[in-house]
């Protein structure tokens, strides 16, 4: 179980700072690039999420709802995620606030910086709620998926008719499962929330970051669609489709 606080950090980063005010630049900067080590972690802690939220949808396939308190488990670990993420935040946040305030100060002012810090962390940290933690994308994800999932386990009483469909549906998803822009079966597909698309990841990252930086936009590859647009922040890696086309790809090597 992660339990990693922020609160330490503060402690950390602080300590490099020297009274004698002329040392200052050099402090800051000091501070600033141990904010960013800070940041990059939350990358990590993402991930971390994810790979929560696959071990939920692996309880779901082999056991149905019925382990409940694994899954409870699960949801603690990714809302102790969820609060790591938002310590994060919160520090980065007064750290800015902060140190923008002690540049157009006195150079004595430095020296309160720490407390300074450390006083609007915890003010910030005090207005976070059990519901700004619920509410988390990947806490949302997690348990949109763990819904989703075990929805589709329930297989409902079949007639023929249904396994025409079935087979249908079956064709439908495999032409699903094929980026619009590799062509060929997604690893991490991604879905964007605007137009319910979906693209596997390494390529429509590569894509966006290749586009915007000829200052373009770029377009939802998918036929018909009109999404001239599409963001980094409108994607979102879909657990349980992943899943999917991992069963599938099993099946199909079987046969
Ligand atoms: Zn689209």
């Amino acid at each position: 179980m992660i339990k990693l606080h922020v609160c330490l950090w503060v402690e950390f980063v602080f300590i490099s700072i020297p009274a004698a005010p002329f040392l200052l630049k050099m402090s800051l900067s000091t501070v600033q690039s141990t904010v960013s080590t800070l940041k990059s972690c939350q990358t990590d802690i993402a991930a971390c999420m994810d790979m929560i939220s696959d071990v939920a949808l692996g309880i779901v396939e082999a056991q149905g709802m019925d382990n409940s308190s694994a899954l409870k488990k699960l949801e603690d670990m990714i809302l102790e995620c969820s609060r790591l993420d938002r310590e994060i935040n919160c520090f980065v946040d007064s750290v800015d606030e902060m140190t923008a305030q002690v540049t157009q100060e006195p150079p004595e002012a430095m020296v309160n910086l720490r407390n300074s810090v450390k006083g609007r962390f915890t003010e910030l940290m005090a207005g976070v709620s059990d519901t700004d933690l619920q509410r988390h994308s990947k806490v949302v994800a997690f348990k949109d998926s763990v819904r989703k999932y075990a929805m589709q386990g329930q297989t409902p009483d079949e007639n023929e008719e249904e396994e025409l469909d079935e087979d249908i549906a079956v064709t439908q998803s495999q032409t699903n499962f094929i980026c619009p822009l590799t062509q060929v079966e997604m690893v991490n597909p991604m879905k964007n929330k605007k137009c319910n698309h979906y693209y596997d990841q390494v390529a429509v990252l590569e894509m966006i970051k290749c586009k915007h930086k000829n200052r373009k936009t770029f377009r939802c590859p998918k036929v018909g669609c009109d999404n001239k647009d599409v963001r980094e922040s409108d994607l979102e890696l879909d657990l349980v489709m992943k899943r999917m086309i991992q069963n599938h790809k099993r099946q199909s090597g079987k046969t």
